[in-house]
């Protein structure tokens, strides 16, 4: 049996391929981390001395948690941290997490809300299945009323809904946990301490709903756990992914990126060969749209001189006026579907969709009978598409 996490799950969601490498793999980022994740994590750090400090009645004042979290970020960044966004350096950064920080103290000054239980509460409970899930609570709390409080802090740039604090599985994870650790818990509210807006999120489950929750989680995991193959998933995440070295979507990118010298950019084969395809599928493009023009002027052409075949030098070309029936759209088409049904032509006129078919069945939503009478075979689709990263320097 396995521990997961709810960032192992969510890595296999966003791309399976960064799980295999990460948690199959086991192999480090090339890129420590991102300057979002190392704010994040200095204003964690800078939080949980705060409270400490709190819990032994030392005097906690707005500087010197400034000052904590100065020192704190000096004596830990390095260099080599990613900063992604456009325009902004990890100065902009360092100040946003001191911004955070002075509005929650602010905001949460004598910080006596909850009764503090744990900070950065580490811990596992055992699933259903009998996995492990990995418990870490940001700060835990609880008030006389037996109201339990996990708190998250956030240093996101994009404020949670509430649609989106009732949908989170992270906390609601931990609300088990709590449950199960506390037997006088009368409620366990979710709380995310939104530092970039200085508010809170806030949520509470029913144990049918986190019933249900830890049903799907399992079914996750039951899916990570068969996966034979782990695709790459393309998405604006993949700026901030430190495995972009080894990801057959931008490995060949990152060569790239080490040629100083245009020339040898240049001869790269791999350059050359995606230079090439892109002016040939150019060249037929415009022969289409060419090949389009000259079929109308030839029309046009048989037409004004009421021929139907005109002579070239070695080739001739045969022009024929046709008939060719419309089918109904919308509404009617199905009308008109339904007629052919009727009157029993339908499936003699009717061509079988491959494209549905080959859906279907790859995402195995066909009856395994059907499934089992097809091989299923490695193809490649080649598709062009312009590069962003380079519009955006
Ligand atoms: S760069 Fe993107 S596609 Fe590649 S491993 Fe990372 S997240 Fe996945």
């Amino acid at each position: 049996m396995a521990t997961y996490s709810h960032s192992r799950v969510t890595t296999f969601e966003n791309c399976p391929y960064q799980y295999k490498l990460r948690y199959i793999d086991k192999k480090k980022p090339e890129t420590p981390t991102t300057i979002e994740a190392f704010m994040g994590d200095m204003v964690h750090q800078a939080l949980e001395d705060l409270y400490k400090r709190k819990k032994f009645r030392q005097r906690v004042a707005k500087e010197s948690l400034v000052k904590f979290y100065r020192d704190l970020w000096k004596k830990n960044y390095s260099y080599d941290i990613l900063i992604v966004k456009k325009g902004l350096d990890a100065e902009n950064y360092r100040k946003m997490g001191e911004k955070f920080l002075t509005d929650y103290y602010d905001r949460m000054k004598p910080f006596e809300d909850m009764t503090i239980l744990g900070l950065e509460t580490q811990d596992r409970m055992t699933l259903k299945d009998g996995n492990q899930w990995h418990v870490r609570i940001d700060k835990l709390g609880c008030d006389s009323k037996g109201n339990y409080y996990v708190c998250d802090y956030k240093t996101n740039s994009r404020m949670k809904d509430q649609n989106e604090a009732d949908e989170d599985r992270q906390l609601a994870m931990y609300s088990i946990w709590v449950k199960d650790k506390f037997k006088d818990a009368k409620s366990v509210k979710l709380i995310w301490h939104m530092l970039a807006f200085n508010k809170d999120a806030v949520s509470e489950r029913t144990d049918k709903q986190v019933e249900k929750l830890q049903d799907e989680v399992i079914e996750r995991i039951r899916e990570i756990e068969s996966a034979t193959e782990f695709p790459t998933n393309v998405t604006a995440l993949c700026d901030y992914c430190g495995f972009r070295g080894e990801c057959p979507s931008f490995k060949h990118q990152a060569e790239l990126e080490k040629i100083e010298v245009v020339e040898q950019f240049k001869e790269d084969e791999g350059v050359k060969l995606v230079d090439k395809y892109s002016e040939i599928k150019t060249k037929l493009s415009e022969l289409k749209t060419a090949e389009e023009e000259f079929k109308d002027n030839l029309i046009r052409y048989a037409k004004q001189f009421e021929i139907d075949v005109a002579y070239g030098s070695n080739k001739k070309a045969s022009v024929r006026e046709f008939d060719r029936i419309v089918m109904p759209e919308g509404e009617d088409k199905a009308k008109f579907l339904q007629l052919l049904k009727d009157k029993g032509v339908y499936e003699e006129c009717s061509m079988l969709c491959y494209p549905k078919l080959n859906s279907k069945v790859l995402k195995d939503e066909i009856e395994q009978e059907i499934k089992d009478k097809v091989n299923i075979e490695k193809d490649y689709r080649i598709s062009l598409s312009r590069r962003k990263d380079l519009e955006e320097e």
